[in-house]
């Protein structure tokens, strides 16, 4: 009796309770940032346990530092996805250091996509990467969890369905706007822009923003100016990382008339992948309205 007790326990202090009696054990997934957690458990459903590591929607990412918590959650993974270029440098780090699991698969954005180190790492924003990450996944999933693999197929089938609408948004966007000016404090929507095919300005600007260094009087001043001067037509900022410097130019662009536009680098609470893009979508061509070519 003592015995079972002790097994009641410890499947209690470990969430395996419903798993167990249901003789499935869900895949265990940490996802480095949620908003691949929140793919992760659209393709797998029921058949997943995902923990996401970069999730509180108020933190800046590019300053995050690995805790002693996100390491235990690793050891136990069977699958791990991160972005990778050079975005959470702490996950290399923190797989070099846990050695338990061999049989751990992990899956990188931007080897899938072909980005290194040094390239706008915010890989999620470019409508291409979800569909590759997402076959992978899924792959994956349907090779350690064979006996689900239809219902895993038919997930996927239905997450590529749903991207469709976010394709439409961008398509639709690029009739309209291509060509057009735009700036940004942050590159965090730079492959989104690009896919719209505006013209970014102020790169130097928002390379240095990310990389925690002091723009040049030079880059902001010539930032002011297309605010000033209202030779952009809208002002994108990343609402996760607001910077003294960031709080001016939007009172520049407010003072001009120049609209703007927030976006996050992670996935606010409540919203899905699709929800979050659409929406971001949806406020840049409110942003858009009132611009003739
Ligand atoms: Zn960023």
């Amino acid at each position: 009796m003592k015995f079972a007790h002790v097994l009641t326990c410890f499947a209690l202090a470990f969430g395996l309770c419903q798993t167990a009696s249901a003789q499935t054990a869900r895949v265990p997934v940490v996802a480095a940032e949620n908003f691949y957690g929140d793919v992760i458990h659209q393709l797998g459903g029921d058949h997943v346990q995902v923990t996401s590591i970069l999730s509180n929607p108020d933190q800046d990412p590019h300053l995050f530092e690995a805790s002693p918590k996100t390491a235990r959650a690793l050891q136990h993974a069977a699958l791990v996805v991160y972005n990778g270029a050079d975005y959470d440098p702490w996950m290399d780090k923190l797989l070099g250091a846990s050695k338990s699991n061999d049989k751990r698969t992990v899956i990188v954005a931007a080897q899938l996509v072909g980005k290194k180190s040094g390239d706008n790492p915010h890989l999620w924003y470019d409508p291409a990467t979800m569909p590759t990450v997402a076959k992978a996944i899924s792959a994956y999933l349907a090779s350690t969890d064979p006996a689900h693999k239809s219902d895993y197929d038919a997930r996927l089938a239905k997450f590529l369905d749903s991207l469709k609408p976010i394709d439409a948004s961008v398509a639709q966007l690029k009739a309209r706007y291509h060509g057009v000016p735009v700036t940004a404090t942050e590159p965090v929507f730079g492959y989104m822009a690009d896919a719209i095919g505006f013209e970014m300005r102020n790169m130097h600007f928002q390379m240095a923003a990310m990389n925690e260094t002091e723009p040049s009087a030079t880059d902001i001043a010539a930032f002011e100016n297309d605010l000033r001067e209202r030779r952009v037509h809208v002002l994108i900022y990343n609402s996760q990382a607001t910077e003294a410097l960031t709080k001016r130019m939007l009172g520049i662009a407010k003072d001009a008339h120049v609209p703007t536009i927030s976006v996050t680098e992670t996935l606010p609470a409540g919203k899905t992948y699709q929800q979050w893009m659409s929406s971001q979508l949806d406020s840049l061509s409110g942003a858009l309205q009132g611009w003739q070519r």
